[in-house]
């Protein structure tokens, strides 16, 4: 996350050292939030509402651009109710026990890694967690479930591989109400024979998931960073299909483009949950709307 701000704001900082305001600070302001992956869409609303701000305050020095830039960057981010929708996350026992969360997402994107993560945080809250490998396309990803799951000392719900992703699902919230676990985790297959036949899929383990009669479902859908917009295009088709409740961000570590969170929030319509910033079990953070902001420009404000 450090290195993702730093990356940005260092192309950004440097326009505003020279200090003027004109034509030439937008043009070269909207070309970095869109290198940075910002997207055009969004780069543009963004820059539409700080020039009115601007104008409007009749400012005319570039650290008044920034303060208005970081903001407005703020007040999206804080858009979709992020903070209301991690707090139920973080709080299983709040709701109806036990939580499920279907993870769901394209190959690669880091969904089993996510799965374990997200245990690890609950085990180390002493809160009880139950696995799920719905992924049952893949036997190896069935095998890296139990792996995590042995190394987490968490139950791991297996069927045999091409089983019925659905029976895993179900027989997952029944072991966790049996055990009176306060999670389930589910990982599901991020890539099957066709597109639609993936969606079917993850819609059929909904349903399933809905008559196990659990506690609340959420449909976490995990994005991998570095894909930029491209993994954002794909996310469209996912969100269209399955009614996602929030995003996890993996891979942030991997990336100079951290504005895609920008785009992501504006163009998906979905809070950012939490963020995946390496590959072990303790690289997981919570989103937090302003402290992402601050640390986007924090080098520019120094
Ligand atoms: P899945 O196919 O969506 O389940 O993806 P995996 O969980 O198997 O992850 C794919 C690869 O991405 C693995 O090598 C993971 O270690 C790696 N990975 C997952 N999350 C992160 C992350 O936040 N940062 C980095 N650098 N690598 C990650």
């Amino acid at each position: 996350m450090v290195k993702t701000g730093r990356s940005w704001t260092g192309r950004i900082s440097f326009l505003f050292q020279r200090g003027r305001v004109d034509d030439e600070l937008w043009d070269d302001l909207e070309e970095a939030l869109i290198a940075a992956d910002v997207g055009v869409t969004t780069t543009l609303v963004l820059l539409e509402k700080v020039r009115e701000r601007i104008a409007a305050e009749r400012a005319v020095d570039t650290d008044s651009v920034l303060a208005v830039l970081r903001s407005e960057v703020a007040a999206l981010l804080d858009a979709n109710e992020s903070s209301r929708q991690l707090d139920r996350l973080l709080d299983p026992a709040a709701g109806r026990r036990p939580l499920v969360l279907l993870m769901v997402g394209v190959n690669g994107v880091g969904k089993t890694t996510t799965t374990a993560k997200l245990a690890h945080l609950y085990l180390s809250s002493k809160m009880d967690v139950v696995l799920g490998a719905a992924d049952t396309f893949r036997a190896a990803a069935i095998e890296q479930l139990q792996v995590w799951g042995a190394r987490l000392d968490a139950r791991v719900v297996v069927h045999s591989a091409n089983a019925d992703p659905g029976a895993v699902a179900f027989d997952t919230i029944q072991a966790a109400k049996a055990q009176g676990a306060d999670v389930a985790i589910i990982d599901t297959a991020g890539r099957l024979h066709t597109k639609a036949n993936l969606m079917e899929e993850i819609k059929k383990i909904r349903r399933v998931v809905e008559r196990a009669e659990g506690g609340e479902l959420r449909i976490i859908l995990v994005l991998d960073a570095t894909t930029g917009q491209n993994g954002l295009h794909q996310a469209r088709s996912f969100v269209g299909a399955v009614d996602c409740d929030g995003v996890v961000l993996s891979k942030l570590d991997g990336t100079a483009k951290g504005g895609v969170v920008l785009a992501i929030v504006s163009e998906l319509e979905l809070p950012i949950l939490f963020l995946g910033t390496g590959e072990q079990l303790d690289d997981l953070a919570p989103f937090d709307p302003g402290a992402f902001a601050e640390a986007l420009f924090s080098a520019a404000a120094g």
